[in-house]
């Protein structure tokens, strides 16, 4: 609760201390603002406590199993005996309630007022909370956003969201997985790594859809290959729970039966009766429309994060809250290019991109050239045992558009991709560079050289 004697008058009031809200607040604070952070929740929203790093630190004890079950094809006397399901959530708890207090600290030593409570919006200024009202020069919205389901599919007992997926205190023996996007095939992933039947269900024709068509094609081998198994292009239909498992049937009348099923079909903005549209701001479907600066176009209201049409992305949400701060301290920021946000899904083997798909880039420029560097070739990639590729796209004689990577820790290696693809360099310029060896970064290095013409660990 706020203290009744504090200060209820702000240069900036921001609603949601989510990756877009907190990372508006530490900017703006630093550029001299008073800022006032309201969450209902607790400070880092989603990504911090039910997102990327639950996940990625599940993800990671995941690498640890698969690599305790390899071990002994490398002569290392090792093996998995098995997955202590509460002393993993302990781990990835530590992991995120040491970031959790850096958070905190940050935000108070930027002297950041941060009110705990459930805020909304009562006028282009105000922002009410448990009867308190907090006036803003600006406000921002930052209100993020939560698991979607279908319709005539209910959320509970064995019928699980990811938020309920991350607080499992055991392995099932077999899970469904209703979406095969990226948190789907993340959780697919850690669940086949410590030992469960998967079985994940997509309506549309390929796992990842949004990314390159050779990347799904490719996920979808390496999952075979792993003993995932998925069925695409078909819709779920109905689904029956009792007590000893789940039984989901698709619109073709096929039917699957498991311990769990796991609903992963999206994320919906969290912008319903918060007063947004009482004040005249334009919602569809949910979501807040803004202009290309994210002003939604009454007084100023500023909007950042999931709620804004776009990728639901932590690193998009960052970039944007501090994009909003600048504007706000008159500092003119360059727009964000929403096309060269990276996006990586971490499973097993890891997927990353940035820019234009070979079928977008055709769209948007006709002729296009394209090469795929193959991680056989790449020394530190047969050491790790990993398979994959580097997919470059460039306009016909012209910048590379997008990079599109498969393979063990590729998303490691999409910076220096969004740089090439941000700078609108050409491949012959980025040829030159030299890539330490042995890297996985290197076969980056050779993917440019093949695009340049002059391909070394590669036949012409
Ligand atoms: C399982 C999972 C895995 C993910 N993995 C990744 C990943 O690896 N990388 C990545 O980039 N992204 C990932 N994401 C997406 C990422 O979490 C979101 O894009 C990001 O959190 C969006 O930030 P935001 O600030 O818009 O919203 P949020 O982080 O959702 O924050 C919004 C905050 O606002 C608060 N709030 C809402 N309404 C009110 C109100 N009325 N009053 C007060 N407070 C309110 C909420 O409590 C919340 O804390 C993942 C998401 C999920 C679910």
């Amino acid at each position: 609760m706020a203290d009744a004697h504090a200060t209820t008058k702000f240069d900036i009031v921001i609603l949601g201390g989510g990756s877009g809200g907190y990372a508006a607040a530490l900017r703006a604070a630093q550029l001299g603002k008073s800022v006032a952070l309201i969450e209902g929740d607790k400070l880092g929203g989603t990504c911090l406590h039910y997102g990327c790093i639950p996940t990625k630190a599940l993800l990671h004890a995941a690498e640890v199993a698969d690599e305790a079950r390899e071990a002994e094809s490398i002569g290392v006397l090792a093996q998995l005996n098995g997955i202590d399901a509460p002393k993993v959530n302990a781990y990835k708890d530590g992991v995120i309630s040491r970031l959790y207090k850096g958070l905190q600290g940050l935000v108070s030593s930027r002297q950041v007022t941060v009110i705990n409570g459930w805020g909304r919006l009562t006028g282009q200024n105000t922002i009410e909370v448990d009867g308190t009202t907090y006036t803003g020069d600006h406000i921002i919205l930052a209100t993020g956003s939560y698991s979607r389901t279908l319709p005539g599919l209910e959320i509970g007992g064995r019928v699980i969201t990811s938020e309920a997926a991350l607080g499992l205190d055991y392995v099932p023996s077999s899970a469904i997985i209703l979406g095969g996007g990226v948190i789907g095939v993340e959780f697919a992933s850690v669940w086949k790594s410590f030992g469960a039947d998967v079985t994940i269900i997509e309506g549309l024709p390929h796992l990842v859809p949004n990314e390159d068509e050779s990347l799904s094609k490719a996920l979808e081998r390496a999952y075979r290959k792993r003993g995932i198994k998925f069925n695409l292009g078909d819709r779920f239909s109905t689904v029956v729970q009792n007590d000893s498992g789940v039984t989901v049937t698709l619109e073709s009348g096929k039917v699957f039966t498991a311990d769990l099923l796991l609903v992963a079909v999206g994320r919906g903005p969290r912008t319903q009766d918060l007063g947004y549209e009482a004040q005249g701001i334009t919602i569809d479907r949910g979501f807040v429309i803004v202009d290309e600066t994210l002003r939604t176009g009454v007084g100023n209201i500023w909007a950042v994060g999931d709620i804004v049409p776009g990728l639901q992305l932590a690193h998009r949400g960052f970039q944007q809250g501090i994009y909003v701060a600048e504007q706000i301290a008159g500092l003119g920021p360059a727009p964000i290019v929403e096309a060269n946000i990276p996006r990586v899904t971490y499973s097993n083997p890891e997927v990353a991109s940035v820019g234009l798909t070979e079928a977008k880039a055709k769209e948007l420029y006709g002729d296009v050239d394209t090469i795929e560097y193959n991680l056989g070739g790449n020394g530190k990639s047969q050491i790790l045992g990993t398979q994959g590729f580097i997919k470059l796209v460039r306009a016909s004689n012209g910048p590379v558009v997008g990079v599109h990577m498969i393979g063990a820790r590729v998303g490691e290696l999409i910076g220096e991709s969004q740089l090439i693809v941000s700078w609108e360099a050409f491949p012959e310029d980025v040829a030159p560079l030299v890539h330490a060896h042995p890297t996985q970064n290197e076969a980056l290095g050779e993917a440019f050289l093949a695009l340049a013409g002059k391909p070394l660990h590669a036949h012409n």
